[in-house]
């Protein structure tokens, strides 16, 4: 890109009150002034973005509350230990930092700062795409430097780091994953020197901590299509040190001539489909794990072939480790990945044997609120070559949808709440605290998923009183 289209691109922002002060600011103060780094190269790619990275070659924080003060007092939070400065304006997050050289440690990814110029800032930026800036300062207003041709490789759609890779990644193996995180994002190919690079640095991952790794695979899973991120962890080598029971899935063993399907990349294909659906972070999550317990749990029986039993089960409870592990949150998040990985053949089974009622008021029960995500999961699950197959898979699906509406319409198991209370089991047959309540409880319970009695106060009592009669208790 020649320098003129930069400055087109910015024309259209030289009348935003921010960059107008910044710039004012700049001169008055006589700073060289850049904006620099992810908000230039989204500005080229036409992506949205709020968050805005000024350089100054000088002090950032005082940068920042002159410009606040221009804009009208708006609020300056300043981080002195890291010499930067940031605030919030009109919907835009904007961060003040001088300009900065830096030299690395081989134990640590944070390296010894000192002032420096615009070069020197540059050249710590780890890919091409992300070391562009723009002059703010008035007579180069627009500017573009570009010292890496980072324009050339955005518009090649290629991810390459300035400098030696092998240094750059030893430097801050954080910036392995970026590399696959950036692909992933926007589509683009790793040259083949940086790709080379991340393979001969993965090892050095392990001076990154579980939260930042976690971070990248995070924003990986929302990329459009996710796949590419975790096959190239894959090929890179790195997989087996962040995820090795993803990598665990790869591969496809055969006794007597019969194989099973490559796991790995059937679960890709699910991902994916399943980011077509839902933008859900935590149903993405449940893409990646939902067959994560299959090679636990793969036998070959001559008779069948290869068989998974129960992997939905011993991969809901592996879900825990690994996300204790990742640093993922031990809530009701972890809950809803359990839940899902534990029923993910649930709807399928359903749509293959046929839909009875009470198989739907069970599924209705055991899913509650997340029946949706349930049956998008599900949905997203189909991945046969065969497309008659598909089509009949999905054909079957729109009637267990349908039937889905149907019942909860008329029993209302959704959010099934029992209609007796113990206390009123209790309260009838005069009984303290006991095991019988239990067993009566469920048995409405069971009566209501059955389809022996609706899910309705009267009903239910008429039955508690016949079960009793039953156990030889007096109501
Ligand atoms: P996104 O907001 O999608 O993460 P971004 O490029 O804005 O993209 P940030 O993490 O906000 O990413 O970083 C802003 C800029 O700082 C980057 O564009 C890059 O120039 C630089 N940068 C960030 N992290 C590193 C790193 N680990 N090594 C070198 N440069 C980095």
């Amino acid at each position: 890109m020649k320098n003129s289209r930069g400055k087109d691109i910015m024309k259209q922002y030289l009348q935003t009150p921010v960059f107008k002060a910044i710039s004012q600011v700049a001169d008055s103060i006589e700073r060289e002034t850049y904006v620099v780094g992810g908000f230039v190269r989204d500005l080229i790619l036409k992506r949205q973005t709020t968050d805005i990275d000024i350089v100054v070659v000088g002090s950032g924080i005082e940068m920042a509350r002159a410009v606040a003060k221009k804009l009208g007092g708006v609020k300056v939070s300043v981080f002195k230990n890291f010499g930067t400065a940031m605030f919030k304006y009109r919907g835009m997050e904007i961060e003040f930092v001088g300009a900065r050289k830096e030299s690395y440690h081989r134990n640590s990814r944070k390296p010894v700062v000192e002032d420096g110029t615009l070069e020197d800032d540059q050249n710590r930026r780890d890919f091409t795409i992300n070391a562009l800036a723009l002059s703010l300062n008035e007579k180069s207003f627009g500017q573009l430097i570009d010292p890496f041709m980072g324009v050339k490789d955005i518009e090649a759609g290629i991810i390459r780091t300035p400098r030696d890779p092998v240094v750059t990644f030893s430097d801050d193996p954080l910036r392995m994953l970026r590399a696959i995180r950036f692909a992933t994002q926007l589509g683009f190919r790793i040259e083949e020197k940086t790709f080379e690079g991340i393979v001969s640095q993965k090892e050095r991952l392990e001076i990154i901590s579980k939260e930042r790794i976690t971070e990248e695979l995070n924003k990986m899973l929302m990329a459009p299509r996710p796949s590419m991120g975790f096959k190239l962890l894959e090929k890179t080598g790195l997989l087996p040190l962040i995820l090795p029971e993803l990598q665990a899935l790869k591969g496809v063993e055969k006794i007597n001539g019969i194989g099973h399907k490559d796991n790995f990349y059937h679960t890709l294909e699910v991902l994916d489909q399943l980011a077509e659906r839902s933008d859900d972070l935590w149903l993405r999550w449940s893409a990646l794990l939902h067959d994560i317990a299959k090679p636990r749990t793969k036998r070959f029986d001559p008779k069948v072939g290869w068989t998974f039993h129960s992997h939905n089960y011993v991969g809901m409870k592996m879900v825990p480790k690994i996300f204790q592990r990742l640093r993922l949150p031990q809530n009701e998040k972890m809950k809803f990945v359990q839940k899902m990985v534990e029923l993910h053949m649930r709807p399928i089974v359903l749509s293959e044997e046929g839909v009875t009622d009470s198989a739907i008021r069970r599924l209705l029960f055991d899913a509650g609120d997340d029946i949706d995500s349930l049956m998008t999961l599900c949905e997203a699950d189909i991945t046969s070559k065969n497309e008659v197959k598909v089509r009949k898979f999905l054909r079957n699906f729109k009637i267990v949808r349908q039937k889905l509406k149907e019942i909860e319409e008329k029993d209302r198991i959704r959010n099934f709440q029992p209609p007796i209370s113990g206390e009123e089991i209790m309260e009838t047959f005069g009984l303290p605290p006991c095991k019988i309540v239990g067993e009566i409880k469920s048995a409405i319970k069971e009566a209501i998923l059955e389809g022996t009695i609706h899910n309705d106060y009267e009903e239910a009592r008429t039955f508690m009183l016949k079960k009793g009669k039953e156990m030889g208790l007096k109501g």
